[in-house]
């Protein structure tokens, strides 16, 4: 018996419930709840079955000025900011951020100004696709079992060269639970998702993939639990709102008055007074492109952290409407995740060709599923 795990990023519930997707083979189908954030959050939980509050892992960065592995940075303060923010500079940023931080992650600083980057740590230091990246992590609970197993990552691959690794380690027969993660898909969906004929023929280059899997799986290893999965959707782009321009002429400073991080979806803020407290929380009130998220809604979230690392104040902007320009540039793509789970477009999907033991309906009960095969593979392994 062999298990297989594939999550393809962005693969939302909309691109699927009305499309047949290996109909042949993967009957079970649920539209799954994902947990407000990006990746960044999303595929920790799938991971650990733990909501954000839980496993700390959400937005990328958050506010510890201590421990941030950009400290060094303020050296540079003497610099103009052009030469501060240029391309190879902050290649070369990251470059050493990476190399003293000695951590196995591959992080990425996305457009986060390099003159905020020393307030900052980053939640995602190690490779979360190996024991240890995230706790209560799948992997850890394989190398318990003792289970041979393999995850595949873009940390070390292209999405279809995943899939030939992965039919030539089925067919070996060198492991019996296969973990598969397949990143470009996003990519694609940020770009090119109000284009209905792309995204088709672009999901039945995946179809075509999981096909020839799972054949491969069937031929070397008889039985095959099979299963395929998504961490977030992806909203078409409705509209964008310069949230900057409106928090900026408040006449607070940076960083001595507040901080702010602006997502492409949601903006985060950071005080050091009561007067900016106060300034940008009203200016923020009386829009009308997005809302605060107050505690009974982080609750719900899962992002009611007992700290006020990951923000002070979170503002989300309505499914659709993008900041911009944000840290991710000054104009957002044609999609966009990361926007409230209710939004129908932001919804995950799983299917799969065995009846879960119970309803899958969010990303911590797709972690359940994983381990349950886990169990399984374990005990056909050792019966
Ligand atoms: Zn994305």
């Amino acid at each position: 018996m062999v298990a297989v795990f594939t999550l393809i990023d962005a693969l939302g519930w909309t691109y699927l419930k009305d499309r047949d997707f290996l109909p042949e083979v993967l009957t079970y189908r649920a539209e799954v709840r994902t947990v407000l954030g990006f990746s960044s959050a999303a595929i920790p939980t799938l991971l650990s079955g733990l909501l954000p509050r839980e496993s700390e892992h959400w937005n990328l960065f958050y506010y510890d000025p201590d421990k941030s592995p950009f400290k060094w940075v303020r050296w540079l303060r003497f610099l103009p900011r052009s030469v501060l923010n240029s391309r190879i500079m902050r290649r070369g940023i990251r470059f050493v951020a990476q190399r003293r931080s000695r951590f196995g992650g591959y992080f990425q600083i996305y457009g986060v100004p390099t003159e905020l980057l020393p307030y900052f740590d980053i939640c995602e230091k190690r490779d979360i696709y190996k024991p240890g990246g995230v706790p209560f992590s799948i992997f850890d609970h394989l190398e318990k079992l003792g289970i041979r197993y393999k995850a595949y990552s873009y940390h070390g691959f292209k999405d279809e060269e995943i899939v030939r690794l992965a039919r030539r380690d089925l067919s070996q027969k060198n492991c019996d639970f296969l973990f598969l993660y397949l990143s470009e898909l996003d990519a694609f969906l940020h770009h090119r998702c109000q284009d209905e004929n792309l995204v088709e023929r672009e999901i039945r280059r995946y179809e075509g993939w999981l096909r020839e899997l799972y054949e491969e799986a069937c031929r070397a290893h008889g039985e095959t639990a099979f299963f395929l999965f998504s961490d977030h959707g992806m909203t078409p782009k409705r509209s964008g709102y310069d949230l900057v321009g409106r928090i900026t002429p408040l006449g607070f400073q940076m960083p001595r008055d507040y901080l702010a991080l602006y997502d492409s979806t949601m903006a985060r803020f950071w005080f050091f007074n009561d007067r900016a407290r106060r300034g940008i929380g009203q200016a923020l009130e009386g829009l009308d492109c997005g809302h605060i998220l107050r505690h009974e809604e982080l609750h719900g979230l899962g992002i009611d952290f007992p700290h006020t690392r990951n923000g002070e104040l979170v503002f989300l902007m309505n499914p659709g409407v993008l900041i911009e320009p944000s840290f991710f540039g000054a104009k957002g793509p044609e999609g966009m995740h990361g926007f409230h789970p209710d939004d129908p477009y932001s919804s995950a999907a799983f299917l799969s060709n065995r009846v879960p033991s119970r309803p899958v309906e969010t990303l911590v009960d797709v972690n359940e599923v994983m381990r349950e095969w886990a169990e399984a593979v374990h005990s056909n392994i050792y019966a």
